[in-house]
């Protein structure tokens, strides 16, 4: 049975016993979302705000984080090594063993070129099972916007494009359509596995051609002022950090442990 995940609530505290409305945009959550690299550096710029916060939650968390002989490699998400600290959160999408065998040029953005990133799953020890994006809580909300929530900043601050504009996804011809749209129900159709997935989650589909400028524009209008500002951010790591983003990109985020010091460092 599908669960509940509050994601569109404006308290932590209004999350318990809510049922999905057309306003949950978190159907993904029990999967990864693939992001854009702005998306990672908001993200890792938030987790940087919220540092004290994240390492808390973090360290009690655990990631699958590949394939390892016939078992599962599970890592903690934060881990301190080498006089740095180091957030769990990320793979490369062309790179990883998940999600088949690279290279996928439709891994790359078409805005930036680089590639795609998505998030980890999380792996919950006690159950013994892949537990979900590793930013789900165990009250099926998103980390991401309890945190924004807590510390009084827009809730969709640091939450990833295609979150938060799910239902509408990605269609060949470049625009973006409710997951419901009659091309998407095609079986040759790129979204046609995610409608089937998503089929009988009626939150999903509650976004049609009919009601999508009215359900969506608030999603849509954050997403064009984010694509912005997220772009901006990732132009000046760019601008300023090229060699050690060719060191390696998610590396650069990397935090000192207190009384270390780590060239690397952007912050
Ligand atoms: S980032 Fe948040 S909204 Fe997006 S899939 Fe993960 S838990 Fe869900």
């Amino acid at each position: 049975m599908r669960k509940t995940i509050p994601i569109g609530v404006d308290t932590p505290q209004a999350a318990k016993g809510f049922t999905c409305p057309p306003s949950c945009w978190g159907t993904c959550c029990d999967d990864t979302v693939f992001l854009e690299p702005r998306d990672v550096v908001a993200i890792h710029e938030f987790a940087d705000r919220h540092f004290a916060r994240f390492a808390a939650h973090f360290a009690q968390r655990h990631v699958l984080v590949g394939l390892h002989q016939d078992g599962l490699a599970i890592m903690q998400a934060f881990i301190t090594r080498g006089g740095t600290s180091r957030f769990l959160f990320f793979r490369n999408a062309v790179e990883s063993e998940l999600l088949g065998p690279p290279p996928h040029e439709e891994r790359r953005s078409n805005l930036t070129g680089q590639p795609y990133y998505h998030t980890l799953l999380q792996y919950d020890h006690t159950a013994k099972k892949v537990a979900g994006c590793i930013f789900l809580t165990d009250r099926h909300t998103c980390f991401l916007e309890d945190v924004a929530i807590e510390a009084g900043e827009h809730r969709w601050t640091a939450k990833p494009e295609g979150c938060v504009l799910f239902p509408l996804v990605p269609m060949p011809s470049g625009p973006m359509k409710p997951l419901a749209s009659p091309e998407n129900a095609a079986p040759d159709s790129p979204n046609y596995a995610l409608l089937e997935m998503y089929r009988e989650r009626e939150c999903c589909t509650q976004v049609t051609h009919e009601n999508v400028v009215r359900q969506m524009s608030e999603a849509v209008a954050f997403a064009t002022q984010a694509q912005a500002s997220r772009t901006q951010a990732l132009e000046h790591l760019q601008k300023t950090k090229m060699v050690e983003l060719r060191m390696g990109f998610l590396q650069v985020f990397d935090r000192p442990v207190a009384g270390t010091a780590n060239p690397r460092r952007r912050l």
